[in-house]
């Protein structure tokens, strides 16, 4: 069984080939990151543009790297849910196409639940598993229980960890210093706070009064700007100039972050322990996303994963980010378990809001 896959819910255009065992054949990438950074922020209309431009090609030069012929494969993949709209509907309709041109069946994507199952490609992980993702776009814990099956235990209230990072990071002008000029919000933020004093700064932990799994991380983004501000009267510059204290504050927020994060995974590990969720002899917690190649926010997450006696694992940091490859092992594995295929995928539709699975998030908060 070979599967393509197709990626195009954000501002990556991706395409990959895996078989059945999860051997990557071919795969091709194209990231607007670039562009991106230098509107600071996403617009649609140029990402869907960016898409047109290069799918054909991306899809090609995946093909072409993994030797298969178009009538070899088994079926096409393409995440069709959540993302923005015209971004989805760049790589919706160039698969409809091609699904109609080779005569394919057609599998749509969740890209969360693709998230989700590429550990299985790169480890031997059974299910259930716990998964927590955190990126730029999405910040959520579930409980993985099939290739389907997924209960939500908490998600984020308002914005991503990631996209909190990346607006601290465009606060502090970090694109301006000369370590942090090439790298992403977080990136930026990870690399300046070795330089700093976590303790410099006492951000609050955000959400400590709900004993639940859910997040929130734009309350805390509002007092980080007005601590900047005051910062920027203090030392007497102009919006826009770096901080001397920028590794200070890089570091606290990163601290208090990583705190938040692992105190909700605490309780999603223990709340799946409590009620019998996972592998009494080997519960997992998977950590994926872009935020999760944060080491220090790794460091915190294995302290939590080793207090409750749970195995830790995060895919290569690769395969975290917006890649094909998870979308056409998501499909060999819907295709494995005989799940949402279509022969016949005519009159489908993308869908930019898309929850994953059952929440039963109040659940977590009445338990606790
Ligand atoms: P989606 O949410 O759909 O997966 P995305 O493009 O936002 O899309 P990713 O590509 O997975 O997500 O991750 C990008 C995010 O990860 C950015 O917000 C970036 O700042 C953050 N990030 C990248 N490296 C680090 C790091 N070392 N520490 C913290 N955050 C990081
Ligand atoms: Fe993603």
């Amino acid at each position: 069984k070979l599967v393509l896959g197709i990626e195009t819910s954000c501002d990556d255009t991706a395409a990959a080939v895996v078989d059945e065992t999860g051997n990557v054949l071919g795969e091709a990438i194209h990231s607007q990151t670039e562009v991106h950074l230098k509107t600071g922020g996403i617009i649609p209309p140029v990402a869907q543009q960016l898409h047109r431009e290069n799918i054909q090609r991306i899809v090609q030069e995946a093909l072409s790297a993994s030797k298969v012929s178009p009538s070899e494969l088994s079926a096409i993949a393409t995440t069709i849910k959540p993302g923005l709209a015209l971004s989805l509907g760049v790589g919706l309709s160039f698969s409809l196409q091609l699904v109609d041109q080779l005569k394919k069946p057609f599998i749509p994507i969740h890209h969360m639940e693709a998230h989700a199952l590429t550990i299985r490609l790169t480890n031997k992980v059974e299910f259930p598993f716990l998964v927590l993702l955190i990126s730029g776009g999405h910040c959520l814990l579930a409980l993985v229980r099939g290739v389907s099956d997924f209960l939500l235990l908490g998600k984020s209230l308002d914005i991503a960890p990631g996209d909190m990072l990346d607006k601290v990071a465009r606060r502090l002008s970090l694109i301006k210093h000369p370590e942090c000029s090439t790298m992403s919000g977080g990136k930026a933020i990870e690399h300046l706070a070795k330089q700093g004093n976590k303790l410099h700064f006492d951000f609050k932990p955000p959400m400590q009064r709900a004993k639940n799994c859910d997040f929130s991380f734009s309350g805390l983004q509002h007092v980080i700007d007005k601590m900047i501000m005051q910062k920027e009267k203090e030392e007497g510059i102009e919006k826009g100039q770096i901080l001397s204290s920028a590794a200070d504050i890089a570091a606290s927020v990163q601290h208090t972050v990583a705190c938040h994060i692992a105190k909700r995974t605490h309780r999603a590990i223990l709340f799946c322990k409590q009620r019998n969720l996972l592998c009494q002899s080997n519960a997992v917690l998977v950590v994926s996303g872009g935020v999760a190649s944060n080491l220090y926010i790794r460091k915190a997450l294995e302290v939590v994963t080793n207090a409750a006696q749970c195995t830790f694992l995060c895919p290569p940091p690769r395969l975290c980010t917006d890649n094909g490859i998870m979308i056409a092992w998501n499909g060999v594995e819907r295709l494995r378990a005989g799940l949402g295929i279509l022969y016949n995928p005519e009159g489908i539709r993308y869908e930019p809001k898309c929850p994953l699975g059952i929440d039963i998030s109040k659940e977590v908060g009445e338990a606790a």
